[in-house]
């Protein structure tokens, strides 16, 4: 289908995309335009204006600061994943972008723009929930930092204001910590039907899933296990718990619950070697 009508701004800064985004239209930023840009041609989003941000390079950039490595919210998903100091200081993000859809979706998405859109079905939400994450958005009262486990409210929704932009994501080094992504779906470049990301460091072990609700799910119960001193078989047990997995063409909630315990169960045994 044809998207409705739409105006069309490029912002040539953050100040301007803020300033646009403030104009009182119903305007929505443009960054890779692969999520927006399919919703607007099934008219499930109808913006009056577009924000074009996806011109701003000082936006797409991966680089140290202190114990994280900031990576710039318009990075795209092939930048993260052939980032070399990414691939040193954090792989699992690295791997995990490589994940994602195609070379093409690869080449145009970005990593704030697949935070933002809040896909319960998308890679890096339950990763950046794993690593505890920081995300940096600025609006007209400044700028201010969201945990990444506080910015997943619902199902497609998220806790960036309307006005806001996400500018940047903190991950922390790894620092030879062992990590995993594991992704089940049906075909190599389709959403994860079910998917989880297991850290361990500092002898402890967090880990999350995807798609197993409307956002990012840390399993708790599988760490507290864990700490109780279960091996991975049991603990992964319990890492549907608390979940609310979706039916649909894809995969029924009990598969999907299934999904979950042995896809976690193979998590914890990589990590926990
Ligand atoms: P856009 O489509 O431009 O924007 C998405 C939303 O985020 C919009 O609401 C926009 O206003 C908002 N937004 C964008 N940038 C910002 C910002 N900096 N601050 C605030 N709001 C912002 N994703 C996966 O995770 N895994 C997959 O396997 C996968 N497969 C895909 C397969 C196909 C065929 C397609 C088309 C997409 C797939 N995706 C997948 C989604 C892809 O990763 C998208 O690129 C990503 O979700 C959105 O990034 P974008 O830059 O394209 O954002």
């Amino acid at each position: 289908m044809i998207p409705a009508p739409f105006d069309y701004e490029r912002a040539e800064s953050v100040d301007d995309a803020l300033e646009l985004l403030g104009s009182g239209r119903d305007a929505k930023l443009l960054a890779g335009g692969h999520s927006l840009l399919p919703l607007m041609r099934l008219r499930l989003a109808r913006p009056e204006l577009l924000v074009d941000i996806g011109r701003l390079s000082d936006l797409a950039y991966v680089r140290e600061d202190g114990d994280r490595i900031a990576i710039g919210a318009l990075t795209r998903h092939h930048d993260v994943t052939n980032d070399d100091l990414l691939r040193e200081a954090n792989p699992l993000v690295a791997h995990t972008a490589g994940e994602i859809g195609d070379p093409q979706v690869r080449h145009r998405g970005t990593i704030g723009g697949s935070i933002a859109h809040g896909d319960p079905a998308a890679d890096f939400p339950a990763v950046l929930v794993a690593l505890d994450a920081e995300l940096v958005a600025r609006g007209p009262q400044g700028e201010r930092t969201i945990a990444a486990g506080e910015c997943f409210s619902g199902f497609f929704e998220t806790t960036l204001a309307p006005d806001e932009v996400l500018t940047e994501i903190r991950v922390p080094k790894l620092d030879g910590a062992e990590w995993t992504y594991l992704k089940f779906h049906r075909r190599a470049q389709d959403w994860a039907t079910v998917a989880v990301a297991a850290v361990r460091s500092n002898g402890s072990a967090r880990v999350a899933l995807t798609n197993m609700g409307p956002t990012p799910v840390r399993a708790r119960g599988v760490e507290e296990a864990l700490a109780s001193g279960a091996d991975p078989s049991r603990a992964a047990e319990r890492a549907a718990e608390g979940t609310s997995p979706p039916s649909d063409t894809q995969a029924s909630a009990e598969f999907r619950g299934h999904l979950a315990r042995v896809l976690t169960r193979r998590a914890l045994e990589q990590v926990l070697r």
